[in-house]
């Protein structure tokens, strides 16, 4: 029976093993395998005179990232990987692969991007690869774990929908019979309804679509979005939420991922401070003002060069609270006793946006007359606004990018590296 290669030792005797050829070294009289499964690599040393022909035929046929099934005796050699090494009665060719290969697993300098992406069933054979997509399952986990232990249910929300969710965002559109239809940019809509129907704290955890044509490493035109919403809350309630949320995924993934952490050299991984600083968008303003030498004034969207200004000055995670709500959605929920600015956040981390939220707008004649102000046709909502007229209680909520959280966490140079397929407008495979 196979076993995995990360618990053969020398006491193992015999052991049948099953990986990769990770590397071949031909010493004349004795040839060297490095085999290698998701746990480990091995040494296969094969004494040229003393093995069979058969294993001697396959040792000679086999190439670099094949398949192969070898047993043989464990003994103990402190130069081999781990200290042990099979010499092999059985060396068996299961899945040939060909040369050259189109991506090299074991070479130091990586290839580009996007040679990397195009095989990236072979870039993540690679242990610093793999190693970000465990630690993005490990923090998936948390963040499941966390808003379980918090009370939330799990919900799920069409991505075949009828409207935009809040106008300016392109969306793709789709062929759906005979109507008009389109991919949801986000589950906005469909969770604040949620609280319509009395479940009180929904989240949910599935793909967002932007039709946007952007060219920056921080945007994909599919993106994963988590994304909370809870009744009879206010936005300081759901930021304590989500600060809490990306402490517990950190320190989740600080104790449970340590060889995937050593993998990618990072050996200073920090778990953000909170709680995190609440900056008013009229002091980021006016740090921006004083950083960068682009105009910015208050009403501006924050730029990215203004993201980084702000970012250096703030160090680590903060809030940007209280925002014009003229460049906030129609469903943020503007300040009693002064309207211009709303009860709106986005969580920042020091290179860029990673969640926007906010208590919403829970009155059904104040939200039409939001809708109408943005310049969006009420009647469109008809599905969205329903609800509103039948007990709506109050309520706040946000969405936070996976891509980036595990982008920013891992200190990766392009939001592709933290998804396995990207989307973007040049990338529709693999
Ligand atoms: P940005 O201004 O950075 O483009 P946004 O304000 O348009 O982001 P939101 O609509 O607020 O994005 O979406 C909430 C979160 O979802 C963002 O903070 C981000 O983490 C993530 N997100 C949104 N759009 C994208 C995208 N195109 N690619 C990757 N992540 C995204
Ligand atoms: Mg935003």
């Amino acid at each position: 029976m196979r076993i995995p290669i990360q618990s053969v030792t020398p006491k193992t005797g015999h052991a049948e093993i099953s990986g990769w050829v990770h590397e071949v070294r031909d010493l004349g009289g004795l040839a060297f395998f490095l085999i290698r499964d998701r746990t480990g690599i091995i040494q296969v040393t094969i004494p040229k005179k003393k093995v069979s022909e058969a294993v001697l035929a396959a040792a000679k046929a086999v190439s670099r990232e094949s398949i192969v099934r070898v047993t043989g005796t464990v003994k103990a050699m402190e130069k081999a990987p781990g200290g042990r090494e099979l010499v092999p009665d059985s060396f068996e060719i299961v899945s040939l692969a060909e040369t050259p290969l189109p991506l090299d697993v074991v070479e130091k300098v990586p290839a580009d991007l996007d040679t990397r992406l195009d095989a990236r069933f072979l870039d993540v054979r690679r242990p610093r690869v793999a190693a970000v997509f465990q630690i993005r399952s490990a923090a998936m986990h948390a963040i499941n774990d966390f808003l379980h232990k918090e009370g939330f249910t799990s919900i799920t929300t069409p991505k075949i929908v009828a409207a935009a969710t809040e106008g300016g965002t392109e969306l793709f559109p789709i062929a759906y019979f005979d109507k008009e239809a389109f991919l949801n940019q986000s589950p906005q809509l469909y969770k604040q309804m949620m609280m319509a129907a009395g479940f009180e704290k929904v989240y949910e955890i599935g793909p967002i679509f932007r039709a946007e044509e952007h060219n920056t490493t921080k945007h994909l035109n599919e993106a994963t979005s988590i994304d909370i919403e809870v009744s009879f809350a206010d936005h300081h309630e759901v930021m304590r939420i989500l600060e809490e949320l990306i402490v517990k995924t950190y320190e989740y993934v600080n104790v449970t991922c340590g060889d995937q952490l050593a993998n990618l050299e990072i050996n200073d991984f920090a778990v953000p401070r909170t709680p995190f600083a609440r900056l008013p968008y009229a002091d980021a303003i006016a740090i921006a003002q004083k950083k960068i030498a682009d105009p910015i004034k208050f009403g501006d969207d924050i730029s990215a060069a203004a993201e980084h200004a702000i970012g250096a000055e703030m160090g680590d995670h903060y809030f940007i609270v209280d925002w014009p709500s003229e460049i906030r959605p129609y469903y943020a929920m503007p300040y009693e006793n002064d309207p211009t600015i709303c009860k709106a956040f986005d969580l920042m981390h020091p290179r860029m946006e990673l969640s926007s939220g906010a208590q919403r707008v829970h009155k059904y004649e104040l939200l039409v007359s939001q809708i109408k102000k943005k310049g969006l046709n009420p009647e469109s909502f008809e599905f969205y606004l329903r609800p509103f007229r039948f007990g709506m209680p109050p309520h706040a909520g946000w969405g936070l990018g996976a891509d980036r959280l595990i982008m920013t966490m891992l200190g990766l140079g392009n939001v592709r590296e933290a998804v396995l397929f990207p989307r973007d407008m040049h990338r529709l495979v693999p």
